[in-house]
This record gives structure tokens, sequence and C-alpha cells, in this order.
């Protein structure tokens, strides 16, 4: 059976970081899906369209990686599409706190669906979408933290 591992997250926008840990789980699972989630309640920098285009663009050419959306619980998405992983990154304690409490969350509501987690890469623990956010609103430059060829 296919090991799908699902990524799960809002990519407002996709960074280097994000895509290290896609590129990276593409070569431990046979399929690697790049979930962005829909939460209507939740005010985006960039609308779906574009956060769309710039994961495809980013993974265009990887016959492996896939890109879509989903509405709702993270688990019931896997579960749909017969993922039994969430793959997500770890950049320091904060995110170890927050992931290890989902991944647990996640496994019991789930029939077992295991988070896999992979250290960030030291030169890439620094890259955050909301600080991003902060930049890009101010008239920063975030281009050398967007995956090659990312147009804002
Ligand atoms: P969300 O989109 O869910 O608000 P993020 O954009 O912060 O969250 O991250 C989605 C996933 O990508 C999380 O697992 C996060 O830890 C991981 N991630 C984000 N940036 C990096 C990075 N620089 N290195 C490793 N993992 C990262």
């Amino acid at each position: 059976m296919k090991r799908i591992a699902v990524f799960p997250g809002s990519f407002d926008p996709i960074t280097t970081g994000h895509e290290d840990i896609v590129l990276r789980g593409a070569g431990l699972f046979d399929e690697v899906v790049v979930a962005i989630g829909v939460n209507t309640t939740k005010n985006y920098l960039f609308s779906l369209e574009q956060r769309m285009a710039f994961v495809e663009q980013t993974f265009a050419g990887h016959s492996n990686i896939r890109v879509t959306q989903y509405e709702g619980l993270t688990v019931e998405f896997c579960k749909s599409i017969g993922a039994k992983y969430i793959l997500r990154g770890l950049r320091n304690s904060t995110d170890f706190e927050y992931e290890s409490t989902i991944a647990n969350m996640n496994k019991s509501i789930s029939d077992g669906i295991e988070t896999i987690l992979l250290v960030t890469a030291p030169e890439l623990s620094h890259v955050q979408s909301t600080v991003l956010r902060e930049i890009y609103k101010n008239n920063g430059d975030i281009s050398s933290f967007l995956p090659k060829g990312i147009q804002l």
C-alpha cells in the first residue's frame, strides 16, 4: 500500500522552510500531499488562489508531491485520501510543545494517524511565515526566504 503523508498548513506564504520539509518528506514517503487548510474565520495576507499557485509552482516537476486544499479536520482529510501520516517541521522548543500536543490529539481522534516531525535545517530555523508577513507588510524584501521563482 502507498505510504502517503499530508503536509498541512496555511502557506501564507510558502517559505524555504516549508519547501525543505516537503522535499525531505518526498524522499521518505511514496507521496506527499501539501494540503492548504481553508479556514473561513482566518484572515490571510495572500488569497487562497495565490497561496495555491505559489505552492504548485514550488513543487512543479516533482512527481510524488501533490498540492490540494481542504476544509475541516486534518485527520478527516487524511482519511479521505488514504493518508496514514502527517508531516510537520520542528524549528524550536515552541514548535515542539505545539506539535507534540497536536500530534497526540490527532492520533487519539483518528485511527492512529502518526505525525512525523522533521527537524529544521539549521540555516532555515529562523524562517517563519508570520515574521515574513510582517516584513512584507512594511515593504521589506522577503524574496530570499521564498522558494526560487516565486514573485509576490
Ligand atoms: P501554519 O501554516 O499551520 O500556521 P506554519 O506556516 O508556521 O504554520 O507551518 C506549517 C508547518 O511547517 C509546521 O509544522 C511548521 O513547524 C513547519 N515549518 C514552518 N517553517 C519551517 C522552517 N523554517 N523549518 C522547518 N519547519 C518549518
